[in-house]
């Protein structure tokens, strides 16, 4: 029995997901968002897509939708595709790779002086301000180093503005990465952007003070974070906070499903963490 959906139906969440994303894509913009919830746009731009398709338009994803959907590319998934994959055991974590060491982000990324201001002048508690590379051949790291490149993946994605800010060297893992989600299907899954460059060091681990401090060098700084350096990103924020159990899979915002892939092309998920961060996406391997 395939998964049917209809607003203030049993829904699975992600397949309410999935469903918003088809509708997206074959251009039924009604939809609005993805975000979840079977409400009256969703049931609208159901209603369309049944109207185009010569269906009863009742608004409910039944199975004589599904099938018109089918046809069209949208996939049926197995009746326990989200039970086989419940609870916080899902995905497995990868016994070849791990969150890089300092060492070695610093060896592939390079390193960079920065200092931070005092907590009054600085956006956030853990913000630093990069200056040039440590070796002195760079005056300005930043503009070095981080580029700006397309995503259209993310077309659908709340907070994503039409690019990803990220080391020139992490852009074609994350541009290889979005490919990589986008032929397994997986796209609806990802509902918002929050970034990927954003100098700083770790939340809530870090030692900066009120005062801040002046020039040091990233190899010398461990708790800095892998956005200070362009080689992590976040997605689907507020169903995966820093230190909760991240979303399971089926339920809204969860990533669970983009980490497999991930780890084939060396990208750590924060969800494998000891403090979990669900949101969480690092290069962890350059080859
Ligand atoms: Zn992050």
């Amino acid at each position: 029995m395939p998964f049917r959906l209809s607003r203030g139906g049993p829904n699975v969440i992600a397949e309410v997901q999935r469903w918003q994303y088809f509708l997206l894509r074959i251009g039924i913009h009604q939809a609005g968002l993805i975000d979840g919830d079977f409400g009256m746009k969703t049931e609208l731009a159901t209603k369309f897509f049944q109207v185009q398709s010569g269906l009863t338009s009742n608004g409910k994803v039944n199975d004589q939708t599904l099938q018109k959907a089918q046809e069209l590319g949208y996939t049926i998934l197995p009746d326990d595709y989200y039970s086989a994959r419940e609870g916080n055991s899902f995905p497995p974590e990868p016994n070849n790779l791990e969150s890089p060491s300092n060492a070695s982000r610093n060896a592939v990324f390079t390193c960079f002086k920065f200092r931070q201001r005092p907590r009054a002048q600085r956006p956030d508690a853990e913000a630093i301000v990069i200056k040039g590379s440590c070796d002195g051949s760079l005056s300005d790291w930043t503009a070095a180093k981080i580029i700006e490149i397309p995503m259209p993946q993310l077309k659908f994605a709340r907070g994503f503005n039409g690019r990803v800010r990220c080391h020139k060297l992490a852009a074609p893992i994350i541009a290889q990465l979005f490919e990589a989600w986008e032929r397994a299907e997986l796209l609806h899954l990802i509902m918002s952007y929050e970034g990927c460059f954003v100098p700083r060091y770790k939340r809530n681990q870090a030692p900066p003070g009120a005062g801040g401090h002046g020039e040091r060098k990233s190899a010398d700084v461990s708790a800095l974070s892998n956005h200070s350096f362009g080689s992590a990103f976040d997605i689907n924020f507020s169903d995966n906070m820093l230190g909760q159990v991240p979303a399971f899979c089926g339920r809204r915002g969860s990533t669970r499903e983009l980490v497999d892939a991930a780890n084939e092309l060396g990208v750590f998920w924060g969800g494998h963490f000891s403090t979990q961060d669900g949101m969480h996406f690092e290069i962890s391997r350059v080859s």
